[in-house]
């Protein structure tokens, strides 16, 4: 396996950026690796003494750096919808009350109600019934896009088909109102009769659970 370097290692290297033999230091940072958009948190790197570029990668830090390569290939697929506004608007309240880059917080909600659907039929009628709703039908003037891995949206979708979903738009605004119902955000009564009210509380108090939950790791 060769050496394990640590922190604080010296050796010499050649660095591209200074064009010539120097002095080199193994450091622990944010590494930004080539031609990726997001930087690797906290790995060893080799930086040169003189500009402080990086000039190597030990081989420890190798695997760190493609698992985080993998979580971004992961999430190369979407859902999207355009959707009402105040439907936006609920989104947004709901994101508001967990501290956090609303993004951030956004796409984690979003994406753990996505694998709730494709883990469980119950909830992919829920969010059929809820779709029904007049309020998911009005005029569209905002937008969502959700990014998540292939295999999920090929999940997602299957189990949604089998509830009767047809569109992603219709899974979407279902969903942005089972959360805002979840949450308690109340937009207007619901239409779907008892049977489907039944269907909504069931696990709803957990869903909300894990809002909270999500608040505590995130702020
Ligand atoms: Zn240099």
């Amino acid at each position: 396996m060769g050496r394990l370097f640590q922190a604080g290692d010296r050796l010499s290297a050649i660095c591209e950026t200074c064009g010539d033999s120097v002095n080199a230091r193994m450091k622990i940072q944010d590494y930004m690796p080539p031609e990726r958009e997001v930087a690797v948190p906290d790995v060893l790197v080799l930086v040169c003494e003189r500009c402080d570029a990086v000039v190597g990668i030990p081989p420890r830090s190798t695997p760190r750096i493609n698992a985080s390569r993998r979580v971004e290939d992961y999430a190369s697929e979407t859902i999207q919808a355009r959707l009402p506004r105040v439907l936006e608007d609920t989104l947004d309240l709901v994101v508001a009350t967990v501290a956090g880059p609303p993004k951030i917080v956004r796409s984690a909600i979003l994406r753990h109600y996505l694998r709730l659907v494709a883990q469980s039929p119950v909830i992919a009628d829920a969010v059929k019934l809820r779709s029904a709703d007049p309020i998911a039908n009005s005029k569209a003037d905002g937008r969502l896009v959700v990014k998540i891995p292939p295999h999920r949206k090929a999940e997602v979708l299957e189990i949604a088909r089998k509830a009767g979903i047809e569109s992603e738009p219709q899974l979407l605004h279902g969903l942005a109102l089972l959360i805002a119902d979840d949450c308690q955000i109340e937009l207007r009564p619901c239409h779907g009769g008892e049977s489907a009210i039944r269907v909504f509380e069931k696990g709803a108090k957990a869903r909300e659970k894990f809002i909270k939950e999500l608040a505590m790791v995130i702020s």
